[in-house]
């Protein structure tokens, strides 16, 4: 007998949820390229009208993103930034937001110089630090975004327990699941109330696709998502909600491949004399190994550490040298794809943080960022232990 779709594995829900066979029998969904639907009556009740209000390709792909994080509702953005900015528009004046201190930079500069003027309070803090978290509440606390792991030095905040406190106080817990992706962390189950990515990276995973997502378990804030979604209209178009719904089909197989070839990258490097740093959170020396082996499971159930690690180049290497000896790993911001891409935090994604505040972080100008792709892993490790050498 047929197993009800929920009980199915997590591999098989991304190949089947919301890719429904229609009446004419074609086994892949169809894109449907249309602004408008024909209606019966002048007066009619139909579920599709106008492709910003909803489409058959759109509610396809957010049949499939509610699934991958077991929530109640999912919606598909254009960007992860219109995700993002979707979340912080449910506010209005007076409302107090805490976000973790080392944010995304689009999210940075969306609160500091976009929606400054709104008069939402926000306000950064070190999500890592549950004493800090508490002491920051107030009365007018209204949301408590996290990212976890944080970019580009992996600290985690432990959403559980954020969400414990947050919930004796009424608050929403979002959070940026962008680096670990669904397959490696689902928090919404961790008590959660709303999970935003940047579908850009591990979801479309083949570094081709712009587009964003929220998937939301508390009711009002769907209301007001949906609301806000269906009347800014920054929507994936047909097309881009077709290739990611494809992309979700493989995302197992993609990201237990880059997982996979991360844990071993992390443990050369780590090893490797001319590597002063290596932070990745499957490593026994990263401060918080013990939070990411319980927050980072995959749907079986098993420890997963990601695909992200950063390490810091002896000083003696030049980067620029360093840089021109790489060939299958390419020099570019992003991440989360099946082409390994390695960027530098100091000069590129931090660039507008000033140096001071940068050595504090410990994000120095030999700090690397390497999304760890499906190449084989030999040729990852050769071609860095060549760059390293020839420099
Ligand atoms: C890329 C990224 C974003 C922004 O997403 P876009 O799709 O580029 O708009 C937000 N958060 C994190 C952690 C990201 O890596």
């Amino acid at each position: 007998m047929a197993k009800k779709k929920d009980k199915l594995h997590f591999t098989t829900k991304t190949i089947h949820v919301g890719n429904k066979i229609d009446e004419t029998g074609a086994a892949v969904t169809p894109i449907h390229f249309t602004s408008t639907f024909r209606q019966p009556t002048f007066n009619s009740n139909s579920e599709y009208v106008y492709s910003r209000v909803g489409s058959p390709t759109l509610a396809a792909l957010e049949e499939n993103l509610a699934m991958l994080e077991n929530a109640h509702h999912a919606f598909a953005f254009s960007s992860g930034m219109a995700a993002m900015t979707a979340i912080f528009m449910m506010f209005k004046p007076g409302d107090h937001v805490l976000i973790s201190r080392n944010v995304y930079g689009g999210v940075f500069r969306l609160v500091t110089k976009v929606l400054n003027d709104n008069k939402v309070d926000f306000e950064f803090i070190d999500t890592t630090n549950l004493e800090t978290l508490s002491e920051s509440i107030r009365d007018n606390t209204k949301l408590i975004h996290l990212e976890t792991p944080s970019n580009p030095l992996l600290e985690l905040a432990d959403i559980e327990q954020v969400s414990n406190i947050a919930q004796k106080h009424n608050i929403l817990v979002s959070v940026d699941n962008t680096f670990m992706g669904s397959y490696g962390q689902r928090p919404l189950d961790l008590g959660a109330d709303i999970v935003m990515h940047s579908t850009t990276k591990f979801l479309s995973g083949h570094s081709d696709v712009l587009s964003g997502a929220l998937m939301v378990n508390n009711d009002d804030a769907a209301e007001k998502i949906s609301l806000i979604q269906n009347t800014g209209g920054a929507l994936p178009s047909p097309f881009d909600a077709w290739l990611l719904l494809r992309s979700v089909k493989t995302l197992s197989v993609r990201v237990e491949k880059q997982f996979k070839n991360a844990e071993i990258i992390a443990k050369w490097l780590d090893s490797n004399s001319r590597v002063t740093k290596v932070i990745y959170p499957g490593l026994q020396s990263h401060k918080q190994f013990d939070l990411a082996t319980k927050q980072h499971y995959s749907p079986d159930g098993d420890p997963v550490y990601g695909s992200m690690i950063s390490f810091e180049l002896d000083s003696s290497i030049k980067l620029d040298n360093f840089a021109k000896n790489l060939s299958i790993i390419t020099l570019a911001e992003s991440l989360g794809g099946v082409k390994s891409l390695i960027s530098c935090p100091y000069s590129m994604t931090h660039a507008s943080v000033p140096h001071q505040e940068k050595t504090e972080l410990g994000i120095t100008p030999n700090l690397l960022r390497f999304s760890v792709g499906i190449e084989h892993v030999d040729d990852l490790i050769s071609e860095l232990d060549y760059a390293m050498n020839h420099n």
